[in-house]
């Protein structure tokens, strides 16, 4: 029997704001969409809107709904600042309210003399909470609450600082049952998302603001990584970077898989350390990923084949994950700027310029120059500017030299323009000298410099089209199938104008 429900209902949303009528309105959103439903009855400003919300909750009853009743001290890191009696005066009102579960921290449990945790007229269901906000302790093996009885189950809520931590915990829940992991922070999101195949009894998300650190909203648990559906079988894929909190990699894949009816989940992965990401491959269950800064060269040494052409551009943005854990590498943004351009031009004996030499410039002179385009490198470092230029049989021109020389394509390979500094451009007007200029960069999808060049009368391209090109061609690797384009361009561009 499932402890808190099934289906939607392992998901348990959090209800959390400062006045009663806040919470009631938040209330009824979350039952839209999961009937389990936490209530921090500890961020309400003061008793009066608690008492004010409880009662509201006393006529409200929601019919089948699985309500859980939090009043967290400020010890146990929650907002109530009264004491003990204080937080179970709070939780047996919300017991009369129609709550099933409450939430005890340790702190408080502690405090209470052996079993009079059911003898008081509390909620029927304990769950008894350990927090952790700094790191990950030291874990039991297994956790198993029907030894002694006096609570229904258990919850750690601990900070992952390393994807190691993280999996400990997911280990834990694993081997336990009525047992809930929660791995905090953004190096424990992927981990926090897996939790629930991996046997915890709950998920938490939040319904609006966040309550711990490295929440992932209630509709993006539901929709975008419908964590409810992932089981042992789901195929895992992700991508990882530092920083990686802005990426649009995961609605991409996300929104194919859903299409393409895969049963698979794409998560981003905050990578500080390279190898403590490579030691969780295996028991995550990762059978692929894409590779961004600042990681794509130095995943080369890791692995065990290498596409020749990634290997001369010297960047991997595609790695697949064999059964041995073994890692093979290759590189679509080099698909992806090819097809992007050769929408506007042919590419075949054209003169282009690319602006900048990290990189993208580089997985871009590669692809054009073996194309057959005669490739010009112009970057603020000659240095860099003259290693590509040589390594491709291009040449460097400088920065001075844009306004007399004129290029087929001119495509900017720097992150100026980039959110949130939208407003700049990396090349004044006077230096687009061409007949299509196309940025890197997408996120916006329309930047200054493109702007610029429409004014122009100049055909443009935008970041959005190579971005889309690349994760199109990584998605086909890892499935063996033909991605899904329309419904993944019409999610990103969705995503790239609402938030610009
Ligand atoms: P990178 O390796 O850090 O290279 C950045 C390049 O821009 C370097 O040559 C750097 O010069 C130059 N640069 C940075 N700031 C500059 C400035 N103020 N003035 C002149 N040059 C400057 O980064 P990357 O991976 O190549 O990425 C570059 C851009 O491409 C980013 O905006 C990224 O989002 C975009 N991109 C897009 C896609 C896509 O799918 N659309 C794929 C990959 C990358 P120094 O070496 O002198 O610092």
């Amino acid at each position: 029997m499932a402890l808190f429900g099934t289906g939607m209902g392992r998901v348990c949303a959090v209800v959390a704001a400062t006045d009663a009528a806040d919470m009631s309105r938040q209330l009824r959103a979350a039952l839209r969409s999961t009937p389990t439903v936490e209530l921090r009855l500890d961020w309400l400003k003061n008793d009066a809107e608690r008492g004010l919300f409880l009662r509201r909750l006393r006529k409200f009853s929601p019919a089948k709904a699985m309500l859980l009743a939090t009043c967290r001290r400020r010890e146990g890191g929650g907002k109530f600042a009264g004491d003990v009696d204080g937080e179970l005066y709070w939780l047996m009102q919300a017991h009369e309210a129609g709550c099933e579960w409450c939430d005890l921290e340790m702190e408080t449990y502690r405090e209470l003399p052996q079993g009079i945790t059911r003898e008081l007229p509390l909620p029927r269901r304990i769950l008894l909470s350990i927090h952790d906000f700094e790191r990950t302790p030291k874990l039991p093996r297994t956790v198993s609450v029907t030894r002694h009885g006096l609570v229904d189950a258990v919850k750690i809520a601990a900070k992952a600082r390393t994807i190691a931590d993280s999996v400990r915990l997911l280990k834990v829940a694993r081997r336990s049952r009525g047992f809930v992991a929660v791995p905090m922070g953004d190096v424990g999101l992927p981990a926090r998302i897996l939790a629930l195949r991996e046997g915890s009894a709950l998920a938490y998300a939040p319904v609006e603001e966040a309550t711990a650190p490295g929440q992932v909203s209630l509709d993006e648990m539901l929709h975008l990584y419908r964590v409810h559906q992932l089981t042992r079988a789901t195929r895992v894929y992700g991508v990882i970077g530092d920083p990686i909190g802005h990426s649009l990699s995961p609605l991409l894949h996300n929104t194919g898989f859903a299409a393409g009816r895969i049963d698979a989940v794409y998560l981003p992965f905050l990578v500080h350390d390279l190898r403590d990401f490579l030691r969780a491959i295996l028991d995550l269950g990762v059978r692929g990923f894409s590779v961004t800064l600042p990681h794509k060269q130095t995943i080369l040494k890791y692995l065990k084949e290498c596409d020749p052409l990634a290997a001369e551009i010297g960047a991997v943005n595609t790695v697949v994950v064999r059964r041995d854990g073994s890692l093979h590498g290759s590189n679509t943004d080099y698909v992806g700027v090819l097809q992007a351009l050769e929408e506007k031009l042919p590419i075949k004996n054209s003169r282009m310029l690319i602006f900048g030499a990290g990189g993208a410039a580089r997985a871009t002179a590669f692809a054009l120059a073996r194309a057959g385009a005669f490739v010009g490198i112009c970057a603020r470092r000659e240095k860099a500017a003259k290693e590509l230029a040589r390594a491709v049989g291009g040449e460097v021109i400088p920065r001075r030299a844009l306004s007399r020389e004129s290029f087929d394509a001119i495509l900017n390979a720097t992150p100026i323009g980039m959110h949130p500094h939208q407003g700049i451009s990396p090349l004044r007007a006077g230096e687009l000298q061409c007949r299509v200029v196309m940025d890197l960069i997408y996120r916006p999808e329309r930047t200054k410099l493109l702007k610029m060049a429409a004014q122009e009368g100049i055909a443009t391209v935008s970041g959005v089209e190579m971005f889309l090109a690349q994760g199109f061609a990584q998605w086909e690797i890892w499935t063996g199938k033909r991605a899904p384009e329309a419904a993944m361009r019409q999610a990103v561009l969705a995503a790239l104008r609402w938030r610009s």
